[in-house]
């Protein structure tokens, strides 16, 4: 693989096999055997569950929440470090009930909890088995609901922490603990003035939407003490933003941070917990680089600078070391799921074979016939510069009406047939910027069943980069260029930038398909946002998902199957009832039965249609 990069950015769970198929492997046995990817996709398909499908490995999961603890863990011992880690898995980052049950389960050993920033995701933490000294963060705008059923779960034994983010919200706490006779468990958000670099720099400094100023943290710790409560106050809190690419951001805030903590515990507040959000990235380019879609960091890095720094400013200001929290979400999930979709068909923006100009055509078509009797590696530039010109004259002779459809075609064959030739004389991509500036305007597009929108809008909405790589043919080197483009309808539903073994590109390197053999691409680590944020654009829906597990001696075992939603499941996410859209479209049959020559047969035609589409699935199928 010396095209996709994959043993940069695979992380150890993605590479390459001796046959060129993609090859999965489960992290956690040392020696355990490369699973080809094609073949699980082959085997899902035989078992009903066909692409776009969306593929989570449970040991990519749990190698993630392994992976954090034991950093840290390892981080504390190294600096004599006197307290523990509590990580906490943010809901927002991915809500689905597989996924958190999987958390919950592989974090339990290490009392790993969860963060909640809204009702539903409280409700979805309540509804758990955690460990007993696992915490819940409850993070947020919270009305009185949402404080009440926080306040009352600590009578359940859950540590549920009320992060305070604001004076204002405080006041509400005060009259739930008035009305329930219950002291809360509290944390208040400081907002740092430190900011940080990448895709997130808004959610840090002065202008984040988020915690509190110190003149309002002192307002907050006065009002406490007014009302006696000022041993409640346990935690607290800051979060940077996500996919922190500095590990000196990292360092610069953990430093802020602690000297918050330093302060507020100097004010006489009982701060047990330091809990630093979330903001540890993932390499998804494997350059290990400070930009947007890498970091220059590891994770041993991150725990190691955020241990030492707190280590350095508690024991000069001779304070305990606090429980370290953070609720880390994209590093432990962002790994664990991978998108698989078809290439349907392709346009090319080359062809191998033209027709001869015919006699009557305009002379320019002959002329750009003529391109490729001159076409040298030094005359390349004017031949493309020859090409663009005689096909844009001709397109504006046939806008005017001065040439037909057929001698339009024959001409637009003629030119691709010359891209082709100019394509094979042109330096390697890479060698001549300029040359491959004009190139990749002629890149194909390879069209794939699948939603930008439903499955990676980060790709649509900041650029967010995941890798991407075909599943199979990996030992042949791709002889096509391409930009993915999905079947919404909509042009900004395409990947156009890819990561690449030498760097980003706008088109991907794609082997030439035949009309037989499915061609599988995979979008890699997007287990993190994608599934939540994604929409119904177009009525896309919800993909399959296969939950599988990597057996240690090749092979998998499935876990859970979820069937992607239906049609007439999206229609009544969008308020129509499917049952009442089939009795207005059989009422429309038979009216028109009455009305026309429509044969029972006809109708029954007719409806048996409508119907399959309402149960089927809104992918291409
Ligand atoms: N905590 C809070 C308060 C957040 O807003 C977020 C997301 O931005 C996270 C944690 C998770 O961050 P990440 O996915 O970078 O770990």
């Amino acid at each position: 693989d010396s095209v996709y990069g994959v043993d940069k950015w695979g992380m150890g769970l993605v590479s390459v096999l001796p046959n060129g198929d993609i090859g999965l492997k489960n992290p956690l046995i040392p020696d355990a055997v490369v699973t080809s990817l094609p073949d699980i996709i082959r085997n899902l398909g035989e078992r009903g569950i066909q692409a776009p499908l969306l593929v989570r490995v449970g040991s990519f999961l749990e190698q993630s929440i392994i992976g954090i603890n034991q950093s840290f863990a390892e981080a504390i011992e190294r600096s004599d470090y006197k307290g523990v880690y509590r990580g906490v898995f943010p809901i927002k980052v991915n809500q689905q009930a597989q996924v958190v049950q999987r958390i919950v389960e592989f974090g339990r050993p290490y009392s790993h909890g969860l963060e909640a920033g809204s009702k539903p995701e409280l409700a979805v933490a309540l509804a758990h088995h955690l460990a007993k000294d696992a915490m819940i963060i409850c993070n947020g705008v919270k009305d009185a609901d949402f404080i009440r059923l926080a306040i009352l779960s600590l009578k359940l034994g859950f540590n549920t922490v009320i992060v305070l983010e604001s004076p204002k919200e405080l006041e509400t706490v005060l009259q739930v603990v008035k009305e329930t006779g219950q002291e809360p468990l509290l944390g208040v958000r400081v907002k740092l003035t430190n900011q940080i670099s990448g895709n997130w720099a808004k959610s840090s400094g002065d202008r984040s939407t988020f915690g509190m100023h110190t003149d309002q943290l002192v307002s907050v710790i006065d009002k406490l003490k007014d009302h006696g409560l000022l041993h409640c106050l346990k935690l607290q809190h800051s979060h940077l933003g996500s996919q922190i690419p500095d590990v000196n951001d990292v360092r610069r805030a953990v430093g802020e941070a602690s000297r918050y903590f330093v302060e507020l515990t100097r004010e006489g507040v009982p701060l047990t917990h330091l809990d630093l959000g979330g903001g540890l990235g993932i390499d998804y380019t494997g350059e290990k680089a400070a930009n947007e879609n890498s970091i220059n960091y590891t994770m041993d890095e991150y725990c190691a600078n955020v241990v030492e720094t707190v280590c350095h400013v508690m024991n000069e200001a001779g304070i305990d070391h606090p429980t370290l929290v953070t609720e880390s979400g994209r590093a432990v999930v962002g790994s664990s799921a991978m998108l698989i979709f078809n290439v349907l068909e392709t346009t090319l923006y080359d062809a191998q074979t033209s027709p001869e100009p015919d006699a009557e055509d305009h002379h320019l078509v002959s002329d750009l016939a003529r391109i490729p009797e001159y076409l040298s590696l030094d005359r390349l530039q004017e031949s493309l510069n020859d090409a663009s010109f005689y096909r844009d004259e001709l397109r504006a002779l046939f806008r005017r009406g001065y040439i037909g459809l057929r001698e339009m075609a024959r001409a637009e064959r003629i030119y691709l047939h010359v891209m082709a030739k100019i394509k094979k004389v042109a330096p390697a991509i890479g060698v001549d910027p300029v040359i491959d500036e004009q190139l990749e305007k002629l890149v194909d597009i390879y069209h794939c069943n699948f939603s930008l929108f439903q499955s990676l809008p980060d790709t649509w909405a900041i650029d967010q980069l995941h890798p991407v790589a075909p599943l199979q043919r990996l030992n042949e080197l791709p002889d096509r260029r391409a930009v993915l483009s999905d079947i919404t309808c909509d042009s900004d539903g395409k990947i156009d930038k890819f990561i690449l073994a030498n760097g980003v590109s706008p088109s991907l390197p794609i082997h030439s398909l035949d009309d037989e053999t499915p061609y599988y691409v995979g979008v890699f680590f997007i287990g993190a946002y994608q599934e939540t944020l994604g929409d119904l654009h177009n009525l896309f829906g919800d993909t399959n998902i296969a939950t599988i597990e990597l057996r240690k001696n090749g092979g998998f075992d499935l876990l859970h199957e979820q069937e992607g939603d239906t049609v007439g499941e999206v229609l009544s996410y969008v308020e129509y009832d499917p049952r009442d859209c089939i009795d207005a479209f059989r009422q429309m049959v038979d009216r028109t039965t009455s009305e026309a020559d429509l044969t029972a047969s006809d109708r029954k035609q007719l409806i048996s249609a409508y119907r399959a589409i309402i149960s089927g699935p809104t992918y291409y199928a």
